[in-house]
């Protein structure tokens, strides 16, 4: 049996021997604290729950889905847009339905890279933008994201020549790992390269919805003429605490919708429809008493781990937005190590930041989706390991 040559294109996993230790830790009844993997620890709201169970039971969505959501998920998608943003989208022509924003930047990349394409990849970043480039014949230019810039790309720094084949550039603010956010003001600059390079421009706004301390994150789409450019990724995973239910929507430039829909019409048959229709309540009726709740929880956890961590000399601020924190490593360790030592003798799980690219070393990150006093706990254990030393 031969796989296919593509699969060789993604780079060697770096983790598995992280990921071994980890399972190896957990079946020999370790206590693990798990600050690694960004997955909601809180559940889904009651009603969302609700209109699934009723929607489930008639059997007229039973049968295939629409292929690009139905109208009531594309509407209710619109309309939020329009609360939220301020914006304006034809929901027939500028929404599609998607079982994951992953699903639908993975689907981009078949539908907009062709060998010898560029895509413009923050370094660090999901690491599905990069691979699903290489997947499909492409090759990803990573953007350094470093603390000096605010973990924003340097635009001016991209060669002309690179720009010239590009194809697609990625952004994600708030952003994952760093938990950065972008001000209009740089999202206006990257969409005015976007058209002068005529290329696409993919928002990942997974987070968008997860901020803190007044600040509220923008859509790509406020920025005017960002639709003749711009594609934005939306996600009911992590606001509604949805990951496991596998939906969300892309909004935005019309052709690019389209041709998201010709690969998806070819490859999946769209998400079951009592989900779409649970996805709907989530979007346009969920009480703003739920976000209050999840947002004051995070920022708990925020507030209690930057604190601890802070006392244990890390340098780290509070971020606005995410449930991350992104952490430099201590003086002479490198982040595979480091996560791999707070494993071994602290049994807490963090993500090492070389995971997310190569200028993701030098950094770890802490997924607050674990309760506040398991949080507690695990700084203090950090601390008990940071003493034990290597
Ligand atoms: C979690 C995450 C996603 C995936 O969201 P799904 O809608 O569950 O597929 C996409 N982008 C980023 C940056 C994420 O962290």
């Amino acid at each position: 049996m031969r796989t296919a040559a593509r699969l060789k294109r993604i780079p060697p996993y770096l983790f598995a021997e992280l990921d071994r230790k980890q399972q190896e830790a957990a079946q020999r009844g370790i206590d693990l604290i798990n600050l690694g993997v960004g997955d909601p620890d809180q559940p889904t709201p009651e009603a969302v729950i609700d209109v699934l169970c009723t929607e489930a039971r008639k059997p007229e969505n039973h049968r295939y889905p629409s292929y690009v959501g139905h109208t009531a998920l594309r509407t209710a998608a619109a309309q939020w847009m329009q609360q939220r943003f301020g914006v304006e989208v034809d929901p027939d022509t500028e929404v599609i339905a998607l079982i994951g924003s992953k699903e639908g930047i993975a689907h981009t990349c078949w539908a907009f890279v062709d060998s010898g394409d560029y895509t413009l990849v923050p370094d660090p970043a999901y690491p599905v933008y990069a691979n699903q480039t290489l997947l499909a014949g492409g090759t990803p230019y990573p953007m350094p994201l470093r603390p000096e810039n605010g973990f924003l790309p340097d635009l001016e720094a991209i060669p002309q020549a690179v720009l010239e084949q590009t194809t697609v550039m990625f952004l994600n603010y708030p952003n994952n790992p760093t938990a950065a956010v972008a001000e209009l003001e740089f999202f206006e600059r990257a969409v005015a390269l976007a058209r002068r390079y005529n290329f696409l421009l993919c928002h990942d706004a997974a987070y968008i919805d997860l901020t803190f301390d007044g600040y509220r994150a923008s859509s790509i789409l406020e920025i005017p003429g960002a639709k003749e450019v711009a594609l934005e990724f939306h996600s009911l995973s992590k606001p509604f605490n949805m990951t496991g239910w596998r939906i969300g929507f892309a909004v935005g430039n019309a052709q690019a919708v389209g041709a998201l829909g010709k690969i998806k019409t070819n490859t999946d048959s769209g998400q079951f429809t009592a989900i779409q229709f649970a996805a709907v309540e989530a979007l346009l009726r969920t009480p703003t008493a739920f976000r209050e709740k999840m947002a004051s929880l995070y920022r708990a956890r925020r507030d209690a781990a930057v604190a601890g961590l802070r006392s244990l000399g890390f340098e780290v601020e509070p971020p606005r937005g995410t449930f991350y924190l992104w952490v430099p490593v201590p003086q002479g360790w490198n982040s595979l190590d480091f996560a791999e030592h707070l494993l071994t003798t602290a049994g807490v799980v963090v993500s090492p930041g070389a995971a997310f690219g190569q200028q993701g070393e030098g950094f770890f990150r802490l997924a607050l989706t674990t309760g506040e006093e398991r949080i507690r706990e695990a700084v203090r254990r950090i601390g008990r390991a940071l003493e034990v030393g290597r």
